[in-house]
């Protein structure tokens, strides 16, 4: 699923899992820009492409 835009009055992305819509959320402010999201959560297992449309899967999905 592409990743979108959490509330509007805080700037931070949200990875959301195709598979089962576990969503992962930035753990810090480096998490506002797509890349360091990304790699991120490719630091907590998720894979996909490296890319905001996706898909993704995430830590539980991607085995
Ligand atoms: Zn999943």
């Amino acid at each position: 699923m592409t990743a979108i835009p959490g509330d509007q009055d805080v700037p931070a992305l949200i990875l959301i899992c195709d598979h089962c819509g576990r969503a992962h959320n930035g753990q810090s402010e480096a998490a506002t820009k797509w890349q360091s999201l990304w790699e991120e959560a490719v630091s907590a297992g998720w894979h996909g492409l490296d890319r905001p449309v996706g898909p993704h899967f995430c830590f539980r999905c991607a085995d």
